[in-house]
């Protein structure tokens, strides 16, 4: 185990907490439970037209921030059996940057403990020589962090990429069944007692597949988002930049100063 300095910055009370403010900002309207299924340039117009995926019409907008890696690939349609939302032959220069990213998929183990872990010195620390597991942090050494019961302590491990891909080589792309996820969490709970750091029994364990976790390439090049002028349309997301939240996030605010470019707004960046 080797210990870091490097400073982490989270969501505080959790990390939803930073798009639930981001939804609070003026002018913005959120809407959740809502699939956008088809997006249609209107030349006329000049604005796009969205549907959702249940045929309702979601309104026309001057510009979109499309956020979905799969908005218009093959994937989309094996999730939902609809074509996907982008029609690739409007934008034929884009089409095999979009048709396929590659993705690594993650498990995540969720556990607690009725009591913090008495020989664990550090609250998160990477594993370099596990085929299984490569990460584990202390979810209640978070700032702000409710513990229920008192005293208990949650930590989150992360699998490695090979032993998910395995994994879900086998299970195939359905859902996984609760059996199917109870064995992995077992799996991943063995290599972490294996640490030899005297690991008791959880309060808490399960297991959540993550099949699309991390974007295993960057499609943004120096733009860090895909932009396209004339159609006022950007692209945007990990997959751009870096497979991180901040990746995410600069991504963003590089489409935002595309448009707000194109408003004569000042970007801000
Ligand atoms: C288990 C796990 C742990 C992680 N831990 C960390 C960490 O500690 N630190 C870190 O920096 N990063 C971490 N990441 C990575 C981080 O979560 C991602 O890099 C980040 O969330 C990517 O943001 P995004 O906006 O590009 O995509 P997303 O977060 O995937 O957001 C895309 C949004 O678009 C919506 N959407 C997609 N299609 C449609 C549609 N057709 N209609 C309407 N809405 C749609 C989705 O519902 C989603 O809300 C972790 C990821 C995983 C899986």
């Amino acid at each position: 185990m080797e210990e870091g300095t490097t400073k982490k910055y989270v969501g505080v009370p959790g990390m939803n907490s930073i798009c639930k403010s981001l939804c609070l900002e003026d002018g913005v309207v959120a809407r959740f439970g809502v699939t956008v299924g088809k997006m249609d340039w209107l030349q006329n117009g000049s604005s796009w037209s969205l549907t959702s995926l249940d045929g309702k019409d979601l309104g026309n907008f001057d510009y979109v921030v499309a956020t979905d890696k799969n908005v218009a690939s093959h994937k989309f349609s094996g999730l939902t059996g609809r074509p996907p939302p982008l029609d690739l032959s409007v934008f034929p220069n884009l089409s095999t940057m979009f048709q396929d990213i590659p993705v690594r998929p993650c498990f995540a183990l969720m556990l607690a403990f009725s009591e913090p872990l008495a020989m664990v010195p550090v609250q998160g620390f990477s594993f370099y020589n596990s085929d299984s597991l490569s990460w584990a942090f202390c979810d209640s050494s978070k700032p702000g962090r409710v513990c229920l019961p008192p005293n208990s302590q949650s930590w989150v491990l992360r699998s490695t990429a090979e032993y998910a891909s395995k994994v879900i080589n086998n299970m195939g792309p359905r859902k996984p069944s609760a059996d199917a996820l109870a064995k992995v969490a077992e799996d991943l709970f063995k290599e972490f007692q294996a640490t030899g750091l005297n690991i008791p029994q959880p309060i808490f364990i399960k297991a959540h597949r993550w099949g699309s976790a991390f974007p295993a390439i960057s499609i943004g090049g120096d733009d860090k988002c895909v932009w396209d002028k004339s159609m006022k349309l950007a692209v945007c997301g990990d997959f751009c930049t870096s497979p991180s939240v901040e990746g995410a996030v600069v991504s963003g605010m590089t489409g935002a100063s595309k448009i707000l470019g194109c408003l004569n707004f000042p970007s801000g960046l």
